[in-house]
This record gives structure tokens, C-alpha cells and sequence, in this order.
């Protein structure tokens, strides 16, 4: 019988593996609380009419890399529902925001959230079907400040902020603008116009994203079309006084709090629902799938979606490559967790005392040691050899031991043996961790 594997572009994640995503989520979790944020968790499947009206009919994501099924109906007469695997977290969050009516607060909403994400997409290093995301949105009405360049200057500082403090060195922010979706419409046909003497010669793909989204041929990756693509308009000249000025704004503030930057005219971001300012983190070390994370601020998405006005700015960071960039030895050695052993090894002598063992085990983890269970059916040896890979020490529970309530503990770190009184186990424990 052939042997059943995890699906492709999927994967799984084992210790010890686990422990830095787990550091990862941790530190973004501390960074976001000090920026006031808040978890929201939503579903993971969605009705896909989200995902075609606030991603956008014409982007990659939605015409080709989505997972769709069609919902059993319920009755006869019921219509079955279209459900789709959410390929990104901003349409659930800001669904959400308008079905909870989180704006009649009047409060700017800070939102982070965390968790898996799906794209029919070529699987290939940094690329899954299955990825994680790490991502926060600052949403409200208009009252609530959620218009102002000092909320896309604090975002961008809070990443380059936790970047720094999870270790990843020699991230580069690029910014840019694409203005308000007046200006980015009427740069989309400046483009439109200008492709049609210049798209015959560049790539099949541009050939069609220069008719059904012009936006998109700045995205292009095949080196013979980039310069090209170099000499088409730029966006900055189609911006109106507005964006200008709110893009000025959130730069100085930049400047004043000291982020780096550079400027790319290029990056308009692959969702339809961005406006004004646009941004990646890149990372050298990643090779071709070199974005960290990307975002920008989408002032119409609620309306698009049904809501009331609310303008919001927000990014999404692939966990993932976060973790490649790590694990590539960018990793900042003062934060990096000293490799733990386990406090103590408990080794049953004989099946009578497998009992006996798990209540001692229990005492000592909820005293809040990190404890390992042996089997009684192991010969010492072999008790010894599994407890010397994990644990600072063997604890051997034999029939005597357990009679006289005087365990033999030996100290592998310090090759010394010690008969300790049960009921000071603990202590004998905690006072020697700290060395
Ligand atoms: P890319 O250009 O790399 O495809 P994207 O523009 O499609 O990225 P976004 O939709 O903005 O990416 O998602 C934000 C971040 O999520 C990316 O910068 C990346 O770090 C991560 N990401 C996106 N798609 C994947 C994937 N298939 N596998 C792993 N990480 C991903
Ligand atoms: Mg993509």
C-alpha cells in the first residue's frame, strides 16, 4: 500500500523546529501588546465573495491560486454556498470590523493576528500552499485618526521595531505611494496607453495584465522585461496634491524617528484594495522570494465590502521566510534561547514502578520542573544513554528507593551522585538549576 504524505507545498513542523516559531509568535505577541494592539482570530474558510470583492477578481490570488469548493446544501431548496480557504487574513479582519460594528466606538481599532493562509501556488522555497502569516491591521473611522500618515509611520516603525528585536539584520523597507484610487485609476490608463506600443515586446503575462490590469506589469520578475518596465510613467507623477502630501508626511516622520528607507516607484502590491502608501520588507537572504512581508493602507475596503468609511493601514508577514532568514544564521546569538535541557529524568526500575514513577514525575512538573518519564521495562543502561541526551540529571526509582523515600540522583553536568530525601527533591531541584 503506498504510503500517505503530507499534501503538497504543505508541511510539517516538528520540535525542535517549533521552539523559534514559537519564540517568533511570542516576540511579535510582546512587541504588538507594547503598540497596543489586540488578537483577533477569525475563521479559516470564508465565502468566497469576500476574497473576489476586497483581493480583487484580477489579481493572481483570487483568478488562479484560491481553494474553492462548493458547500454540501442543507435543504432541497438552498442554493449551496461557495467557501473558499482564506488566502489572506485583511478581508476576514475587516469583514469582521463591519459584522461586530467595531467603528461605532469610535475608537481606532489595532488588530494583530496570526495563522495559516492558503495559495494554489508553485511550492519552491519560501513558497508553500499552505504558509503562515503574522499580521496587524489599524482600522476606524475617519474621526478615529485612521487617515493619518502618523498611523502609517507608526506601523512601519513598530516592523522595523520587531525585526530588529527578533534578530533579522539587513532588512531593507521599500516605500512607495500609488495615491488615491482616483489617482491610481487614472495611472492605470496612463499605463494602459503607454503599453500599447511597449507590451508586444515584453513577457506573454505582461501582454495580458497590459489589457486586463496595467497595474500589475510592475510586478514583472523576467529580467528581459525590466528595462522596459523602467521606461513606462511612474505612478509618483500621477499622484494628486492629497497623496503627495500625506506620502510627504509619513516620510518626515519616518525621518524624525530615525527608520530606513528607500523609495521604489515600482511596488504597487498584488491586492487590488491599496491606496496611498505601499510597502515591503525585503530580506537578501531569501533569494527569489525575497519579501518579508508586505502592506499599505486600503482607505476604501470597508465600503467595498458593504461598511461604513473606515480607512485602514495594515501588513502581513510571511512566518515562514521569517524563520528561513533565521535559520540561514542571521540570527542575533544574544537572542537566540540557550539550548535547554530538561531538569530531570525519572527512571522507574521495574514495571511495578511505572506508578509510582508517575506520581513523582507529577510532583515535580507541577512544582514546574521539565520532566521526562523512563519506562520500567528499560534496563538501567539504556535509561541512563536516554536520560544523558535530555536531562540534566537521572532520578532512579527502585523498590529501595521508594521504601526508604531516599532517591539516588545523578548530575550529569557535574558527574556527582547524590541520595536526596524525596521530600526535598524539589528544593535540591530548584537550588541547583540556577548554576
Ligand atoms: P510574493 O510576491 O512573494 O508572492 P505576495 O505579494 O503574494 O508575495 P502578500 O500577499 O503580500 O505576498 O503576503 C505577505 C507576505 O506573506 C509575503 O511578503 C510573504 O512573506 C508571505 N507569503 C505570501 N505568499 C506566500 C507563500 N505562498 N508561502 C510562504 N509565504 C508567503
Ligand atoms: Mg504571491
Amino acid at each position: 500500500m503506498a504510503t500517505l504524505k503530507a499534501v503538497r507545498g504543505t508541511r510539517d513542523l516538528l520540535p525542535p523546529e517549533t521552539e523559534l516559531w514559537n519564540r517568533i509568535e511570542a516576540t511579535a505577541r510582546r512587541v504588538f501588546a507594547r503598540y497596543n494592539f489586540g488578537e483577533i482570530r477569525t475563521p479559516i474558510f470564508e465565502d468566497t465573495a469576500l476574497f473576489a470583492r476586497s483581493v480583487g477578481e484580477e489579481t493572481d490570488i483570487v483568478s488562479k491560486e484560491m481553494y474553492t469548493w462548493e458547500d454540501r446544501a442543507r435543504a432541497q431548496s438552498e442554493k449551496a454556498q461557495s467557501l473558499t480557504l482564506r488566502p489572506e487574513n485583511t478581508a476576514g479582519v475587516v469583514r469582521a470590523y463591519i459584522e461586530h460594528k467595531l467603528g461605532e466606538s469610535g475608537q481606532l481599532q489595532k488588530l494583530y493576528y496570526i495563522g495559516p493562509q492558503f495559495r494554489r501556488e508553485r511550492p519552491q522555497k519560501g513558497r508553500y500552499r499552505q504558509f503562515w502569516q503574522i499580521g496587524a491591521e489599524a482600522i476606524g473611522p475617519p474621526s478615529s485618526g485612521s487617515e493619518s500618515p502618523l498611523r502609517d509611520a507608526e506601523v512601519l516603525e513598530m516592523l522595523a521595531t520587531l525585526l530588529d528585536e527578533l534578530g533579522i539584520k539587513g532588512w531593507t523597507l521599500e516605500l512607495n505611494s500609488v495615491g488615491s484610487s482616483a489617482d491610481r485609476a487614472r495611472y492605470n490608463e496612463v499605463l494602459r496607453t503607454a503599453l500599447v506600443s511597449v507590451a508586444p515586446k515584453m513577457c506573454v503575462d505582461c501582454q495580458r495584465r497590459a489589457v486586463t490590469n496595467p497595474l500589475r506589469v510592475l510586478d514583472c520578475k523576467v529580467p528581459e522585461d525590466q528595462p522596459l518596465i523602467e521606461s513606462l510613467p511612474k505612478i509618483g507623477d500621477s499622484l494628486g496634491a492629497e497623496a503627495k502630501e500625506h506620502f510627504a508626511a509619513v516620510v518626515a516622520a519616518l525621518d524624525s524617528a530615525g527608520v530606513p528607507y528607500i523609495l521604489n516607484h515600482r511596488l504597487v502590491r498584488g491586492l487590488d484594495y491599496y491606496t496611498r502608501t505601499t510597502f515591503e520588507f525585503t530580506h537578501g537572504g531569501l533569494g527569489a522570494q525575497n519579501a518579508l512581508l508586505g502592506g499599505g493602507r486600503y482607505d476604501g475596503l470597508s465600503e467595498a465590502l458593504g461598511g461604513p468609511r473606515a480607512p485602514g493601514i495594515g501588513f502581513a508577514m510571511g512566518l515562514d521566510r521569517l524563520v528561513l532568514t533565521l535559520q540561514a544564521g542571521d540570527l542575533n546569538q544574544e537572542s537566540a534561547p540557550p539550548q535547554v535541557a530538561l531538569d530531570a529524568y525519572i527512571a522507574p526500575l521495574g514495571e511495578n514502578l511505572n506508578a509510582a514513577a508517575l506520581t513523582l514525575a507529577r510532583e515535580l512538573r507541577r512544582a514546574g520542573f521539565n520532566v521526562e518519564l523512563g519506562d520500567g521495562s528499560f534496563r538501567l543502561k539504556k535509561s541512563f544513554e536516554a536520560a544523558d541526551k535530555i536531562a540534566r540529571r537521572i532520578v532512579i526509582l527502585g523498590e529501595d528507593e521508594l521504601q526508604s523515600g531516599i532517591l539516588t540522583v545523578k548530575d550529569f553536568t557535574r558527574g556527582t551522585q547524590t541520595k536526596v530525601p524525596r521530600a526535598e527533591l524539589a528544593a535540591f531541584l530548584a537550588t541547583a538549576a540556577g548554576e
